[in-house]
């Protein structure tokens, strides 16, 4: 058996099927923005590795970071002991936070970050002797991940909510927000969530929203100022708000997060993917002073998460690296400089009859197709012309890594209009 066939023999991927397993390629090496297959072929990533390598792959700091932590020592217990790594990773993302956000719980990945969220929202609440806060308002078409509590808030029908009902806990869901990013707010857009939450508030412990940019439920982009009402609505109903900055965080939609667009701070905040540059899993859970003393107020006076690897030190010496170098500044001519192009090369697809909608936002570009896309024939064409994207639904899709040339962003966008045009 050779590597694919073992592969698709014997190992899960993401959201594929065992039966019938999509087609998969193996890759001998990264460089930059460039995937190096095991058949020779090359292709520029347009994913990203999903928001993570924003630095690109082999980035020489990042791997200097990684050898040097690794000859030191790679992972102790977080548990009583701490470290430079967790330090300087901490600081960093304090330095970087919206203000009043000054507490850091650093978790294994995005899906764990936002089950810590959530537990600290239910623990504080149930610490002020309101235990009967326990449920989450949120939005259809969001995503938080594939845990429980997250799926619990994830789009009830992208996420199969019918195939766990007996499981999943139960949230309010108000309409996705409607008023587009960069369109005058539309007042009707928010009556929903307004009347869930003045309904419901009694017993809503958190609304639970990705800033602006809905992500793996949809690629939305939605108006920045449906997020500043949710944060009114919280404040005047007691709702603690829980931001998941895990795909927007770290400039990819032009501001360093996705809720300055709107000039909030959330009381709780999730950020991962690309906090090791996507060199290894990391995330963490961010929340104000007012949230951490609420939930250690009072029995059991602990907060009650800890994981085996929380604050590897290894994943935080990377992370402390990367955002070192998001630190410079550099981001956010890159990013500015990709949204132009983007804007430029994907919307004459708009003329295109298959295309429904084409949008641009940071370092996002999505072309929304009629129909859903045949995933297996589209990703074989576009790597025929030596590109990698993974669309999915009716989703073609791309956020490549920051420092992608203007060449290599037009071989994707060319890719694109080739694949359109067969
Ligand atoms: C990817 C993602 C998650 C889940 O993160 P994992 O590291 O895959 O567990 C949660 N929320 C959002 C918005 C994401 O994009």
């Amino acid at each position: 058996m050779n590597n694919i066939e073992f592969d698709a023999r014997h190992i899960w991927h993401p959201y594929t099927s065992a039966i019938n397993p999509l087609p998969c390629y193996e890759v001998t090496h990264a460089e930059g923005c460039t995937l190096t297959f095991a058949s020779g072929e090359q292709v520029i990533d347009g994913m990203a590795s999903w928001w993570s390598a924003v630095h690109g792959y082999n980035h020489p700091e990042l791997n200097a970071a990684a050898h040097k932590q690794v000859d030191t020592f790679s992972h102790v217990m977080f548990g009583g002991l701490t470290h430079q790594p967790a330090i300087d990773v901490s600081k960093a993302l304090l330095a970087m936070a919206p203000a009043g956000i000054n507490r850091v719980f650093l978790a294994d990945s995005g899906s764990v970050s936002v089950e810590v969220a959530i537990k600290m929202a239910l623990q504080y609440w149930a610490c002020q002797g309101q235990s009967q806060k326990h449920k989450l308002v949120t939005v259809r078409n969001g995503y938080h991940g594939d845990t429980f509590a997250a799926m619990s808030a994830c789009d009830p029908i992208n996420g199969m909510h019918s195939l766990f009902e007996q499981t999943l806990a139960k949230q309010y869901f108000a309409p996705a927000p409607q008023t587009q990013f960069g369109q005058s707010f539309s007042e009707d857009d928010i009556l929903p969530m307004q009347e869930l939450i003045e309904n419901h508030h009694l017993d809503i412990a958190a609304l639970i929203i990705e800033p602006v940019v809905q992500g793996a439920g949809g690629m939305r982009f939605y108006s920045p100022e449906y997020l500043r009402r949710c944060r009114e609505l919280c404040d005047q109903y007691d709702i603690l708000m829980i931001c998941d900055e895990i795909a927007t965080g770290f400039g990819r939609t032009g501001k360093l997060f996705a809720c300055e667009h709107a000039g909030i701070t959330p009381d709780i905040m999730c950020v991962g993917k690309a906090l090791t540059g996507g060199y290894m899993t990391l995330a963490a859970t961010l929340c104000t002073e007012d949230v951490a003393l609420g939930v250690c107020q009072g029995l059991p006076g602990v907060f009650m998460h800890g994981p085996t690897y929380m604050g590897n030190p290894l994943a935080c010496s990377v992370a402390a690296a990367s955002l070192n170098i998001l630190a410079k500044n550099e981001w956010q001519q890159q990013v500015n400089a990709i949204e132009a192009q983007l804007k430029q090369a994907l919307f004459p697809f708009n003329k295109n009859e298959r295309v429904q909608n084409v949008r641009v936002l940071g370092a996002i570009g999505v072309i929304e197709m009629k129909h859903p896309i045949d995933v297996a024939r589209t990703q074989a064409r576009l790597i025929s012309h030596g590109v990698w994207l993974r669309p999915f639904g009716r989703l073609l899709y791309m956020m490549p890594p920051y420092i992608i040339t203007s060449e290599e962003l037009s071989k994707i966008t060319r890719a694109i209009g080739k694949v359109l045009e067969e």
